[in-house]
């Protein structure tokens, strides 16, 4: 059996070019999202994310706004800047690219973004309303990894959706949002004893780990949907994902390539939280 591999730059095409309609149609009524993005130094591989992430916004529509600054700055020069954009009513989405310098705590940077505008849903608020099943804006891999799955039809309420990886960006939250899909969820990471235990036994293996080709066909169960999150850099210079995927595809029912899976996906869902932000921003004005 060979797995059906989940195209996420295609499935980020047809999802821009939805919510390019709906852009037109927010500008209509006098709306234009906005995503403000701040970047702290001249880390290469942040660059790269950003002009992914610039294109995305222009491609449907959003006014953009990127913030360079030099990474010597102070972490109360940041703040400020954010309290700027909070008030900035033009701007419905505030991104601080991450990781910061060593000398500003990241922590306080994504406290100080107010929770309607935090478009990577990291703030405190808008994790405890994804606990708690409220309304709120949502980390962007994990929201792009469930809508890869509906999309390609893979049942989750029921099933046994095991996450390896536990980190605040992708590992808790995807957990979170598989159990409010109705999945059993079992979390693993680097002291879980006997990782493939568990792997094997997953209907659904969301792999965010950060290293290369550690989950082998042989930790996979036979149709399984398996996502892999990993991002890693070969020496060769090749990109390259947590898992095997000339093994994992023969036992797989579905896998995301790397690149081209979930990475593209994670960008257009950014996209997609500044609409979400500009449109419950918006209503909130007019209730008031
Ligand atoms: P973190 O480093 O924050 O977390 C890694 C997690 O993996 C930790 O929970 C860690 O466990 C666990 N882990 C590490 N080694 C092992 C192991 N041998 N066995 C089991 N678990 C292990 O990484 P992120 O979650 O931020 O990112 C993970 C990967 O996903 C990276 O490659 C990153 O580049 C990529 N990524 C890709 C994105 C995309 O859009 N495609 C977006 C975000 C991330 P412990 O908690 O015990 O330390």
């Amino acid at each position: 059996m060979t797995a059906k591999i989940i195209n996420g730059k295609e499935i980020s095409k047809q999802k821009r070019s939805e919510l390019a309609l709906e852009v037109e149609s927010l500008k209509e009524k006098g709306i234009c999202p906005g995503l403000a993005i701040i970047l702290v130094g001249d880390s290469p591989a942040s660059l790269s994310y950003i002009k992914g992430k610039q294109k995305a916004a222009e491609e449907i529509g959003l006014l953009f706004k990127l913030e360079h600054f030099s990474g010597n700055i102070s972490e109360d020069f940041l703040l400020e800047v954010i309290d700027q954009y909070n008030q900035d009513d033009r701007f419905h989405g505030i991104l601080v690219q991450l990781p910061l310098p060593a000398h500003i705590n990241e922590l306080h940077v994504i406290d100080r973004i107010l929770p309607e505008k935090d478009v990577d849903g990291f703030h405190p608020i808008n994790v405890g309303k994804l606990v708690t099943g409220q309304e709120g804006l949502v980390s962007c891999t994990p929201a792009g990894i469930i809508e890869m799955l509906k999309i390609e039809g893979v049942q989750l309420s029921g099933k046994h959706a095991v996450v390896v990886g536990r980190s605040n960006i992708v590992g808790k939250p995807i957990a979170q949002l598989l159990l409010k899909e109705n999945a059993t969820v079992t979390t693993c990471h680097s002291k879980t004893a006997d990782l493939s235990y568990y792997t094997k036994q997953a209907d659904i293996l969301i792999v965010a780990i950060g290293r290369a080709n550690l989950i082998k066909g042989s930790d996979v169960k036979k149709g399984a949907a398996v996502i892999d999150v990993g991002m890693n850099r070969l020496d060769s210079g090749k990109l390259t994902g947590d898992v095997l995927f000339d093994e994992a595809k023969e036992q797989a029912g579905f896998i995301t390539p790397v690149p081209g899976g979930v990475g593209p996906m994670t960008i257009t869902m950014l996209a997609d939280n500044t609409v979400k932000a500009a449109k419950m921003i918006e209503a909130g004005k007019m209730k008031a």
